[in-house]
């Protein structure tokens, strides 16, 4: 039963690590709510604005540049 829960302490550290140091290193860094995190868009949506009528963006996301998280 000890072995068990080191173990138990173990991978609840490592959880929390896990879960923790993204957060503390990479600051408030959240998910891009435009590519929802992929870095890449595929948009296409009726827009009177465009000469085309259409808006259309393809590729690279042009608020995170790719990254998939934006400062807020
Ligand atoms: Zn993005």
């Amino acid at each position: 039963m000890e072995v068990f829960g080191g173990l138990l302490v173990v991978v609840i550290f490592i959880g929390v690590l896990v879960f923790v140091l993204p957060r503390v290193m990479g600051g408030n860094r959240i998910t891009c709510n435009r590519c929802d995190g992929t870095g890449q868009i595929n948009e296409r949506w009726p827009d009177p604005a465009e000469p085309s009528g259409f808006h259309v963006a393809k590729g690279t996301c042009p608020k995170c540049k790719g990254k998939g998280k934006v400062t807020p």
